[in-house]
């Protein structure tokens, strides 16, 4: 009782902390109206569908009823309702040699218990609006049909995704097709290279490139192959959807033991399970390189799956946390507003600048979760990450009904916060454009002027910035094969001195952080950012990179004269250099790399040149970019071999 008479006490003091802190002015009047209006008007980027081309929609002809509008996710829902007791009923309901009104009388019940999920609400809102029946019911359903066999002929496609749904482009997930270009651009997926558990699997996708894979090394080429196909065939970006087949968490793993394990495949001996994990592991980050070299977006299955019965846990975006940190140039995006992972999802968002939330499919989930999120990630994650429509739908009636549901909730969302006062009605109709429209082609590269450093007037103006972005806008001059050693514990940081400082020794050994450490040969991600996490974790499995340490990055210049050089460098956590022994750059930071943090100029002798770098790493992500600047391309950077 004494309890209970706290909680109430409470409840009575946290409520008004439950309503919105006011930042903004009390709205105008009409504020309501005029973000509605404004939310509907914009020509959406869909960023997800799995359409088939009009044409063989239109094959369908006259055989098309009331029933195609609960094709797909609505029919995951009739089975779930149907359950085990009338397997099969469901299937019947779809075949168009049985009598049409008996079929409506099988569908009924089960109608009955799903038309009010999201999924269920599709086929109402599509039969409303596009063919003009106010319900789907007994005296309706006959109507319904005769109006969709009317409808079903060419131009479907342009009325109901151009005029009613007004969606400008969308990006399809239905590999290689022959997309037309004014409704569509696509992305592919490279998930059947990984998901290989046979030599016949594997000949076969060697045969599909002409490439007799003998090796793992020609395999990587053959993925290679295939990346490039799609590359010239305008893919705009990857997919892949491994969350179905296995967890998303993926293993930095060695070439040597993903060899291992392909050479038996290969052989055809048996190969448990979990060695074949050993491979996708290894593939998934050939893959990433890709990605990364070619710089396209990906986009990740997390959360929920389709159809019936799976292994939600597997797709939970945490999973993924390693790959943000190894490939930081990659563009995550993560699918399905992670359902039920939101907040998860937002957290990793918020936290990775290689993270971005996509929306797609999340309003038939759940509405309501989508409006949950999106209230909460309008306050948690910078907007220009967040991409808030992608039907994920097979047909278009249903792409139509879905952009419906998220215009409405998308407009409920913020108009609440208009209301509330965190945000004032333009800042609102702002956040609406970028989440439908502007983040899809900015990411997409569909729409270059949309890079807000190409029109910045202070970067073209003379001056030091100018000078730095002059340095900044090319990609020249990265250093991107080093001698690599560590780790060393972290002692003083920066100051602490290791064996490095004293001798270039390419042959010894020396005492690291949890054993033996020694310089090796490493290459940087094509973007010329040198991951000390991807190294290290590859090669001592013991240590945990993540945590404090010390590394040293070592190179060699060649340069034809004495002179001045400019040096610029980024790195995650601090750095120290030596040019020729002596210092020149010695920062204690805590900072995220980005190229060209700092800008510094030395002095480069005749003849060979040493760089030392040795870069700190007081928590999480840990790496180094530095580059030469070299206008005329005078200077040698001496390669390594191992
Ligand atoms: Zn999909």
């Amino acid at each position: 009782m004494r309890y209970s008479l706290i909680i109430l006490f409470a409840l009575l003091f946290v409520i008004p902390v439950f309503s919105q802190i006011h930042i903004v002015d009390v709205p105008k009047a009409n504020y309501k109206e005029r973000i509605i209006k404004a939310v509907n008007e914009i020509q959406i980027i869909d960023t997800h569908e799995h359409l088939a081309t009009e044409e063989s929609r239109l094959q369908i002809g006259k055989k098309i009823d009331f029933t195609y509008l609960f094709r797909h996710y609505a029919k995951e829902d009739l089975i779930s309702a149907a359950n085990i007791t009338n397997k099969g009923l469901i299937e019947i309901i779809y075949k168009n040699d049985f009598p049409l009104l008996d079929r409506w009388e099988l569908l009924k019940p089960f109608y009955r218990a799903m038309r009010t999920t999201g999924y269920g609400r599709i086929p109402l809102i599509a039969a409303r609006d596009l063919y003009g029946v106010p319900d789907i019911s007994d005296s309706t359903v006959e109507l319904l049909t005769l109006r969709m066999q009317a409808a079903n002929k060419p131009g479907l496609y342009e009325n109901i995704l151009k005029e009613k749904a007004r969606i400008d482009l969308s990006i399809m997930d239905m590999g290689r097709n022959n997309f037309d270009k004014k409704f569509y651009r696509h992305v592919e997926r490279f998930d059947n290279f990984l998901l290989i558990s046979s030599a016949s699997e594997i000949i076969d996708i060697g045969k599909q490139f002409d490439i007799k894979i003998n090796s793992l090394d020609d395999y990587n080429f053959a993925l290679r192959k295939a990346f490039l196909a799609g590359i010239d065939f305008g893919m705009v970006g990857i997919k892949s959807t491994l969350a179905y087949k296995r967890i998303l968490k993926f293993k930095n793993t060695s070439k040597e033991k993903a060899e291992k394990v392909f050479k038996s495949l290969l052989e055809k001996s048996k190969v448990k399970s979990e060695d074949v994990k050993i491979i996708q592991d290894y593939l998934i980050h050939k893959l990433l390189d890709l990605v990364d070299e070619f710089d396209l977006p990906i986009q990740i299955h997390t959360g929920l799956q389709a159809g019936n019965g799976n292994t939600i846990t597997n797709s939970n975006p945490t999973h993924l946390v390693n790959l943000f940190f190894e490939y930081p140039n990659v563009k995550f995006i993560l699918f399905h507003a992670s359902y039920p992972y939101g907040g998860e999802l937002g957290t990793l968002a918020k936290n990775f600048p290689n993270v971005f939330i996509d929306m797609c499919w999340s309003y038939v989930i759940s509405p309501s979760y989508s409006k949950r999120y999106l209230h909460e990630w309008i306050e948690t994650v910078p907007a220009n990450k967040i991409m808030a429509f992608g039907g994920d739908y097979d047909f278009v009636e249903a792409v139509y009904a879905h952009s419906v549901m998220a215009r409405q909730i998308i407009a409920d969302v913020l108009i609440e916060k208009v209301r509330d006062r965190y945000l004032t009605e333009s800042e609102a109709i702002d956040i609406a454009k970028m989440i439908l429209r502007e983040n899809a082609l900015r990411i997409f590269k569909l729409d270059s002027s949309l890079n807000p450093m190409v029109n910045l007037k202070v970067l073209n103006k003379p001056g030091p910035l100018h000078d730095w972005w002059e340095i900044r806008k090319t990609n020249e001059g990265f250093i991107k094969n080093w001698k690599v050693i560590g780790v060393f514990d972290y002692g003083i940081g920066l100051n602490q001195i290791y064996p490095p400082e004293n001798e270039i020794q390419y042959l010894k050994n020396y005492n690291g952080k949890g054993g033996i450490v020694k310089w090796e040969t490493e290459n940087t991600l094509p973007t010329g950012y040198l991951n000390f996490i991807s190294i290290f974790s590859k090669r001592n499995t013991e240590i945990n990179p993540k945590a404090k340490g010390i590394a040293y990055a070592y190179a060699e210049i060649k340069s034809p004269n004495n002179r001045k050089v400019k040096i610029a460098l980024g790195s995650n956590d601090g750095a120290k250099v030596w040019i020729n022994n002596k210092v020149v750059y010695n920062i204690h930071a805590g900072r995220g790399a980005v190229p060209d943090q700092d800008i510094i100029t030395v002095e480069f002798k005749k003849g060979i040149n040493k760089i030392l770098v040795k870069v700190e790493n007081i928590g999480a992500s840990w790496g180094l970019y530095l580059r030469i600047v070299d206008p005329k391309k005078e200077l040698e950077t001496i390669q390594f071999n191992d």
